[in-house]
């Protein structure tokens, strides 16, 4: 981007213009075409300019594209319910990114320490997790990049290894404080890192022999990304928050905090509110997402898809140089032994868009909308250049 760009010089240089998308496909401003395995970072859930989503938005926009949360709208009842609907949960609270998500899902767990007495509620996050990017999410993160420079951090949060059930039972036995443990089912910043689905359900009995609320951020895995409506049900449990946001409405901006039992009424008139939250446009994109996901399979297709780009990629990579491809459904990552950066603009020089995450892991979030062919597209511009990467790259390579 040129310096003189009037935009903050936050995000680095942007190797591609985008001039618009058609399904799975991304054209440029000189009209060449990319495959999408990234979706916007797992948000086009329908891939691009999908005719319902297209035509509902229309319509939409024509009616009224905000109203306040002084005054009733039918769609977010009817968005919340088919959130409540699907994740076995009991209440909805609309907000308009991931980060304000996790912010509402961090003052339920405070205010539900002090209704309890606790005046100094502590909050026990996860190394490597990413929860955002305010002070108070930035503070839950795991990673020091995102802390540096925007300290004093929020105080209040207690950190462990994910996996590490040891280290949370010392948390429990030595902090009284501690009102909720904070975690990604599946780490998407940190390297498409699934949590271990025992882990999971250990964490699950431990929180309800304590008391603690189980918050699960599946802002990049949920929303059917996985292959079920939401990463946490592969290991059969529910979590009392969830906090959720990218692919919910294909492309609009939304957050939405879903919450179970005690956490579902921690807030009560006054005490959390968004401006824009739960507004028509936004709930209209997340009602006809998951409509469409429903009548297009999309679960069953994302599910499928990945098991076949995961097997395919296994088979092309295997060698020197993988260490591994993980994830579940259309979240995966191929970690490599070095960090592989460069990779992203190889790929978008023939025609593929992928994304690099911690350094060293390809990340792959094609939209749910995916065939088995475009899968074996994604591989046969991927694998080759992957090889001939570490083909010629030191391990050591910074
Ligand atoms: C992207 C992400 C966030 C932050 O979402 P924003 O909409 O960028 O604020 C939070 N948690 C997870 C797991 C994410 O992947």
């Amino acid at each position: 981007m040129a310096a003189s760009s009037p935009l903050m010089d936050t995000y680095g240089p942007q190797p591609l213009t985008i001039s618009h998308g058609d399904g799975v496909w991304l054209f440029d401003t000189e009209g060449r075409r990319y495959l999408d395995g990234l979706s916007g970072i797992a948000v086009n859930t329908l891939g691009h300019n999908h005719p319902k989503l297209v035509a509902a938005l229309r319509e939409q926009v024509a009616r009224v594209i905000h109203t306040s949360n002084l005054h009733a709208y039918p769609l977010r009842e009817r968005l919340a319910q088919m959130l409540v609907d699907r994740s076995a949960m009991t209440n909805v609270f609309f907000c308009n990114s991931g980060l304000e998500a996790n912010e509402a899902a961090i003052k339920i767990a405070r205010k539900y320490g002090h209704d309890r007495g606790i005046d100094r509620p502590e909050i026990v996050v996860c190394e490597k997790a990413f929860h955002g990017r305010s002070l108070a999410t930035l503070s839950a993160t795991g990673n020091p990049k995102v802390q540096k420079g925007f300290e004093p951090l929020v105080e209040g949060f207690v950190r462990v290894a994910l996996d590490d059930m040891d280290g949370l039972r010392r948390i429990a036995a030595e902090r009284p404080g501690v009102t909720a443990v904070f975690l990604e089912a599946i780490q998407g910043e940190g390297g498409i890192r699934p949590a271990h689905l025992e882990y999971l359900r250990q964490v699950r009995r431990l929180c309800d022999e304590r008391g603690w609320l189980l918050m699960i951020d599946e802002v990049q895995c949920g929303t059917g990304r996985t292959g079920k409506w939401f990463a946490h049900q592969w290991a059969g449990i529910v979590p009392d928050v969830m906090p959720l946001a990218k692919g919910l409405a294909s492309g609009v901006p939304i957050g939405a905090v879903v919450a179970h039992g005690a956490a579902a009424s921690v807030f009560g008139q006054g005490n959390h509110g968004s401006t824009f939250g739960g507004n028509p446009l936004a709930m209209r994109a997340g009602v006809t997402t998951i409509e469409v996901m429903e009548a297009e399979g999309l679960l069953a297709n994302a599910a499928e898809v990945g098991e076949h780009l995961m097997a395919s990629l296994r088979t092309e990579l295997a060698g020197p140089g993988l260490v591994e491809v993980r994830g579940r459904g259309l979240m995966i990552g191929v970690e490599l032994d070095r960090p592989c950066g460069e990779l992203v603009g190889l790929c978008l020089a023939k025609g593929l868009v992928v994304n690099v995450t911690a350094d060293s892991v390809i990340r792959l979030l094609p939209p749910l909308i995916f065939t088995r062919e475009h899968a074996d597209q994604l591989v046969g511009i991927l694998a080759p250049l992957v090889r001939e990467f570490l083909s010629r790259t030191p391990v050591a390579a910074a």
